[in-house]
């Protein structure tokens, strides 16, 4: 809470805020930015501004400051939070989690990798080897995961295209021991197709630029994403060459195998062999133009070319007497076909090399008795909230966990306040806030939400369209006041009569293009690609399709949708987030040139609205802005109080602080809890603070 650095970088904590008032947050906010100060608290809640430049705040002698000590003994910072997340965890033995989120280029990843730096720098002090080399191995994996996983957007250069939860474990000592990584939907279309001005994923261009001639030459590739259809629309970067060469290095210190390495590529080679691939029909039968391209894929999978141009131009059915057909494919579903088989293998791979990077990191012979309580810290990197000028399912995916998310702020939030005053058995008064629990309602409720009537629609027999699915739902949720479409409000000619619709979110109204929704829902893969690779002799891509042995007959008719897929990893998240203590990150874009001088007015304060962060600052004020543990309160303020200073003679610590208050004449202003003082307005703590500087 002190104001460290004097008031020309404005308010450290938007507590602090004479007024709670949007214009006098947001002057404060780009207050604080124009002068480089990135961070500014909310209590303990860090708001972050990406400030699109290298910013010296970061070094060892950044790090040796924050260990160890409070929040407010210092400037904010990330730093701050995570080592409070860590004390908690180590002190009290508390599961802690930190959520970092904002929207697309806000700055969560880099956050993400700053707080793992410091956990990393932090811990094990005596350098034991086992430690070390978890620790290698986490950090490492961001270089892997984000090659992988990352692309260029209009919006990001370097954006994460799926959602990432790491658990870090930690013994006794608080150093860690090992970790989960869990990732979230990763957006797969991207393999096959993007919008203008955008990348694949980094991987192929890396592969492709800066792959060795031999390794190109033996995976028949030449190295110019030009040639490829699957790559052909994004340019390359100039780092393509040497993060090659870095995700390479990051694979084997993990303990990738050179075989697995090998493997690793040879299906990115296939996939972007496949994307050329063309078929041609002459009216009866479709046939693949160019058998080369067969042949090359199938030694890069370790599988019959016969097998292979089998499986790209025929399906099999099984009749409803039970028979089992061939049927062969139309030109289009030969072409939707190898689109989505160059999906899910990229999709599998990038599965593959998480749980890879699991079986490393993976606590192995915990023992509890020997070694204590396990705990956890949680880092979660998840997409933030996205309004496009064409959305599609996955927008849809993402605003819905974001929407989760954002529940899960407000309950936490209120939760640990109310939690807080309750054990120190002080009285409190609700605060209101706009409950989002409804949108959440409007998706996912049974029977009714919007995933329940894609699924139906999805489900049902025969050809339902996409616009069928809308209909569907413009007669469902009608009386819905989060929803709408052009039906439902026909005035409004933004809105396409056949496929929009529109979700009033919490974070502002998108309109949706229906359009896909269903096939990218089913997310239906021909059987046979899961048995042509379920039958590779290479072991790694064998490993990646375990559902490729059954057999036509066995097959589930009814699997599990996309939405409901994903709807219920999110809820399994939040469940996991939600029995933790919580340290929230929310980052915040300043512009959308990417300019580390410009504050755009108006699109920060719609993420400060949207984020809830003035009914946060509202929520900490109503109740006591701050707290603190008598004895801390003493060491810090016990020189302004002749009662105390040197020391005090009091029973205890709490009569002290008492003696402090009332000689600074702001007893109103304060409530005794069994622990700690709270204090109700900043300004008392501000007093005390001037005169404690007059003093030293
Ligand atoms: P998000 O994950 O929220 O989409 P990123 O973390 O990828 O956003 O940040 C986007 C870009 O912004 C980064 O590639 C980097 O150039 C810049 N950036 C973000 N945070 C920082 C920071 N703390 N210091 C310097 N640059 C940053
Ligand atoms: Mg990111």
């Amino acid at each position: 809470m002190a104001e460290l650095e004097g008031l020309e970088f404005g308010k450290s904590d938007f507590v602090l805020l004479d007024e709670v008032t949007m214009e006098q947050f947001m002057e404060n906010l780009k207050l604080r930015f124009e002068k480089g100060r990135i961070y500014t608290y909310i209590g303990e809640v860090v708001v972050s501004v990406n400030p699109y430049q290298q910013m010296d705040i970061y070094g060892k002698e950044t790090i040796d400051a924050y260990r160890g000590r409070e929040l407010y003994e210092n400037p904010p910072h990330l730093y701050a939070v995570s080592d409070a997340a860590y004390k908690a965890m180590k002190r009290r033995a508390k599961d802690t989690c930190i959520v970092i989120s904002g929207e697309s280029g806000a700055g969560k990843t880099e956050a993400s990798k700053y707080i793992m730096q410091y956990i990393a720098a932090i811990t094990n002090p005596s350098q034991r080897k086992e430690v070390e080399s978890v620790k290698n191995v986490l950090l490492k994996s961001n270089c892997v995961l984000e090659a992988f996983g990352n692309a260029k957007t209009n919006r990001n250069d370097n954006s994460s295209r799926f959602g990432k939860y790491m658990d870090i474990n930690f013994n006794f000592n608080g150093d860690p021991t090992g970790g989960h990584i869990n990732n979230y939907l990763l957006e797969k279309s991207r393999v096959v197709h993007q919008q203008e001005g955008e990348r694949n994923f980094h991987s192929f261009y890396q592969l492709l630029r800066g792959g060795s001639q031999d390794m190109l030459a033996s995976f028949h590739l030449v190295n110019d994403p030009a040639v490829y259809t699957y790559t052909k629309e994004g340019a390359t970067s100039n780092n393509d060459r040497s993060s090659h060469k870095a995700v390479m290095s990051a694979l084997e210190v993990i303990g990738f195998t050179k075989e697995e390495i090998n493997s690793i590529y040879q299906i990115l080679a296939s996939i972007l062999l496949l994307g050329n691939m063309q078929f041609e029909s002459d009216g009866e039968s479709v046939q693949i133009q160019g058998l080369e391209a067969v042949n090359q894929i199938s030694e890069l999978t370790d599988t019959e070319p016969d097998s292979v141009s089998k499986t790209l131009l025929y399906r099999t059915v099984a009749t409803g007497g039970g028979e089992v057909i061939e049927k062969g494919h139309t030109e289009q579903e030969a072409c939707f076909g190898r689109d989505a088989f160059a999906k899910a293998l990229y999709e599998r791979l990038f599965g593959w090399i998480v749980s890879r990077i699991n079986s490393v990191i993976e606590v192995k012979d915990y023992n509890p008795v020997l070694h204590g309580k396990n705990t956890v810290i949680g880092v979660l990197d998840i997409y933030g909230f996205e309004i496009f000028d064409n959305n599609s399912f996955e927008q849809f995916c993402i605003n819905y966990c974001n929407e989760k998310l954002q529940q899960l702020f407000i309950e936490l939030i209120l939760r640990q306040e109310q939690g807080e005053y309750q054990r120190e058995g002080i009285t409190w008064q609700h605060i209101d806030y706009f409950n989002n629990q409804i949108i959440v309602d409007l998706v996912e409720q049974s029977h009714k939400g919007i995933i329940s009537i894609l699924d139906e629609a999805c489900l049902t027999v025969g050809k339902v369209t996409d616009t069928v699915c809308l209909d569907s739902m413009d007669t469902k949720l009608a009386q819905h006041p989060h929803y709408t479409s052009r039906k439902l409000s026909p005035a409004d000619k933004t809105m396409d009569f056949q496929k929009d619709f529109r979700i009033r979110h919490y974070a502002g109204d998108v309109t949706y293009s229906v359009e896909g929704f269903l096939d990218k829902n089913k997310d239906m893969l021909y059987q046979d690609f899961k048995r042509l690779m379920y039958n590779s002799a290479n072991p790694v891509l064998k490993e990646m399709w375990p559902d490729g042995h059954l057999s036509i007959t066995e097959v589930t008719k009814r699997p599990l949708t996309a939405a409901t897929l994903f709807k219920n990893s999110i809820v399994a998240l939040v469940d996991k987030l939600a029995c933790k203590e919580p340290y929230y990150v929310r980052c915040i874009k300043p512009n959308e040139v990417k300019s580390p001088v410009l504050f755009d007015d108006a699109r920060c304060e719609h993420q400060v609205a949207y984020l809830g962060l003035m009914e946060n600052v509202m929520v900490r004020r109503a109740g006591f802005a701050y707290r603190q543990p008598y004895a801390r309160f003493l060491q810090r303020y016990k020189m302004t109080c002749e009662y105390t200073w040197p020391n005090h003679l009091m029973a205890s610590d709490r009569e002290a602080v008492e003696a402090i208050v009332t000689q600074h004449g702001f007893q109103d202003d304060v409530a005794y809890g069994h622990t700690k003082l709270f204090v109700r307005t900043p300004r008392s703590l501000f007093t005390l603070e001037q005169e404690r500087a007059a003093l030293i």
